[in-house]
């Protein structure tokens, strides 16, 4: 599933801005790098493109996270990036732990981007898999008018 979001990104490209959003990301540890563009219409994410170059986690994720998120309400969106982020936390405590966790207690259903959740293996990686997700949550940020700063960071 991530090899194939990798070797065939959906919606990569840009968008016009205005009426889309710039959303620039970073993750320096592993150099990873995207620029975001989403189009809010309406409190509804319209549209949303991917540019960008880095490791097959983070340009995987963010070619997931894009399908998951156009179509549906920014509110949406936001849940996505709280369940995503969550669902990373939980499989860290899991490891620290080795207790299972009851996972369908998250109530927002992630399909394919749960195939993410193998990455919490390698601490380094989530943050190339919560990159997309940082950026998005700037993007969203700056749609509703509040000032997101630069430039998302995973630091
Ligand atoms: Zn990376």
């Amino acid at each position: 599933m991530i090899l194939d979001h990798y070797r065939a990104p959906r919606n990569r490209g840009e968008l016009p801005t205005p009426p889309a959003i710039k959303s620039e990301g970073k993750n320096p540890v592993c150099g990873d790098e995207l620029t975001l563009y989403v189009e809010v219409e309406d409190s509804n994410v319209k549209d949303a493109k991917i540019m960008g170059s880095g490791c097959s986690i983070s340009m995987a994720s963010a070619s997931m996270m894009t399908k998951a998120i156009i179509g549906k309400s920014v509110e949406e969106a936001r849940e996505t990036i709280k369940a995503f982020k969550a669902m990373m936390d939980i499989h860290e405590q899991t490891l620290e732990t080795e207790q299972s966790v009851d996972q369908d207690k998250a109530k927002t259903d992630l399909g394919e981007l749960e195939a993410l959740t193998g990455v919490v293996k390698f601490p380094v990686r989530i943050k190339c898999a919560t990159l997309a997700f940082n950026t998005l949550a700037n993007a969203l940020d700056t749609s509703e008018g509040k000032d997101a700063g630069s430039i998302a960071t995973t630091e």
